[in-house]
């Protein structure tokens, strides 16, 4: 018997997996190892078991690539995004499932160069470039037929797949119980995750109805008005990675909403997203469906923003983040970055050129106002405020030096790197820079009472893990994230006109809430009557006459 020649296309393929499975994995297989229920001898062996049934997977899988033009270009691939992973996986204890691709793919430039560090630069040089580097140089053997590489190569991929279903079954209670207890672990098998999540989402998007986005609220009007009454202006505050646990308007021990607390708002306590992440949470929040029925739906339906510009609202989306995931595409939208005519310039300090911080929302906003049909104004506003709140790892961009109550904090993305206490400290006093900004905002609207009824409607998008169980950021599927990525912040402020109802709510502030809410209690704010409206899920609803 001969060994294998390290000049066939398919010796490489499987070192390559051996490789990958063996180191790039190590996030996993120390995960794995620090598990109550694999902390024994019996749990190495599944350890090492689980290994090589990793191996043998995407040996197989690697096996069909083993042409002699394909295999180099296709390991270099898997090799640097198995290595990028691990670097991630071990960072922040991500999970690769399809949700994460999607928020991958839709984060901007900005976004990752919070997350580049010389960490993964390292992780990508010793798991990726140094295999490659390796099998970049091997000559391959080009005298063998087309036909006998497809029988090997099949061969290959066949017996991979029976090795990994052998070693399963050799170990299947096992593996059955840990997959049950913790079904996030299958995501954490790199690089089959991404590449496996990538296909699911690319599969998903095919199958998306092609052409516009389905009509909702056709029949949206604006009921008549009480004789003298003003027009409704309505602050909409998409918050950002900020979770309830943090906020001590919902009992966290430090003082990180000093200004709110003073201000006579209504804080939902008991109040839950619709998602784990601003891709997952945005559409969602402003569907008229609500988290069960929206996750099965296909996702193709016009959104809130559509239904109150159709109603005849002027309504106006200004950004401070990557975008509104789809849901302002039909409306005026705008960004922190672009001033309106006749504005003052940004105060220093306030943009850096690159990223705004959220005061930056609400500079210029008469300005914005008057860019507006005044047809439409003279019938009811609504602003939408779309925050960079408190998104990660680089909580310390998100508040001014001057503004920073918890010292000494992480000032680096690597959260792992820093004592817990200091990644807790830039979350905090990114959580006390955007109770800054609602009661800034609040303070907005109170002015404006003279021309409009105001109302401000606060609620974040998902909230966030902080080393908790050594999980960081958010994005973990929503049936097994913990509350830490689900219980958000949820606030409203009233104007004069609504006083009564708002001390009927006071009443009633711990009742569930969540993201379901939003869309029907903003048409009841506004006045818009259409058939979509469910009066069940308006909030204000118990407390009206
Ligand atoms: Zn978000």
């Amino acid at each position: 018997m001969r060994l294998p020649s390290l000049k066939s296309p398919l010796t490489l393929a499987w070192l390559a997996a051996l490789w990958m499975g063996l180191l790039s994995n190590w996030p996993l297989w120390q995960r794995l190892h620090s598990l109550p229920e694999l902390a024994n001898a019996r749990g190495l062996v599944f350890i090492g078991v689980f290994a090589a049934m990793v191996v043998a997977l995407q040996g197989a899988l690697l096996s069909l690539f083993a042409w002699k033009r394909a295999i180099k270009p296709v390991l270099a691939v898997v090799l640097l995004t198995a290595a990028s992973l691990a670097y991630f996986i071990s960072s922040y204890g991500i999970v690769m499932d399809p949700t994460m691709v999607v928020n991958t793919l839709q984060t901007d430039a900005r976004e990752t160069r919070d997350l580049l560090s010389w960490r993964l630069f390292a992780s990508l040089l010793l798991l990726g470039g140094l295999p490659i580097a390796w099998l970049w140089r091997r000559p391959l053997d080009s005298s063998v037929r087309w036909t006998r590489r497809l029988g090997f190569n099949l061969l290959g991929f066949v017996l991979g797949l029976v090795a990994a279903a052998l070693l399963i079954l050799s170990t299947f209670a096992d593996f059955a119980a840990t997959m049950r207890t913790y079904p996030t672990i299958r995501y954490m098998i790199s690089p089959v995750n991404a590449f496996y999540s990538l296909g699911t989402v690319a599969a998903r998007s095919g199958a998306k109805p092609k052409g516009p986005p389905e009509v909702i609220g056709a029949d949206a009007k604006l009921a008549p008005r009480a004789e003298g009454s003003k027009p409704p202006l309505l602050m909409l505050v998409v918050g950002e990675t900020a979770r309830a646990a943090n906020f001590s308007l919902d009992g966290y021990a430090r003082p990180t909403n000093p200004e709110l607390a003073k201000l006579p708002i209504l804080n939902f306590s008991n109040a839950w997203s619709c998602g784990t992440s601003t891709a997952a949470s945005l559409p969602c929040m402003f569907s008229p469906l609500g988290r069960e029925a929206y996750g099965k739906s296909k996702g193709n339906q016009e959104t809130l923003m559509d239904v109150l510009q159709r109603a005849g609202l002027a309504v106006l989306w200004i950004d401070n983040q990557s975008g509104c995931k789809g849901v302002c595409d039909r409306v005026p939208n705008t960004s922190t970055a672009q001033l309106p005519a006749g504005a003052a310039p940004l105060p220093q300090g306030l943009c850096d050129g690159e990223e705004c911080l959220d005061m930056a929302l609400l500079h210029g906003l008469d300005e914005r106002l008057a860019t507006l049909d005044p047809e439409r104004v003279k019938r009811g506003v609504v602003l939408v405020m779309h925050q960079m709140g408190s998104h990660g790892p680089a909580y310390f961009k998100r508040a001014p030096a001057d503004r920073k109550p918890f010292m000494p904090e992480c000032t680096t993305n690597a959260l792992q790197q820093c004592p817990r206490e200091q990644v807790v400290n830039g979350y905090d006093n990114s959580i006390a820079y955007t109770d800054h900004v609602l009661a800034s905002a609040i303070g907005w609207l109170d002015k404006k009472q003279a021309q409009f009824d105001t109302r401000m409607f606060y609620v974040s998008d998902h909230g966030e893990s902080l080393g908790e169980n050594n999980l960081y950021l958010h994005g973990v599927p929503y049936a097994v994230a913990p509350d830490e990525q689900k219980h958000v912040p949820l606030i409203l402020w009233l104007g004069q006109d609504l006083a009564p109802v708002g001390e009927c709510l006071k009443q009633r502030l711990a009742e569930p809430a969540s993201h379901d809410n939003l869309f029907h209690t903003v048409l009841g704010f506004m006045g818009v009557q259409t058939s979509l409206y469910r009066a069940d899920w308006d909030l204000l609803t118990p407390c009206r006459k």
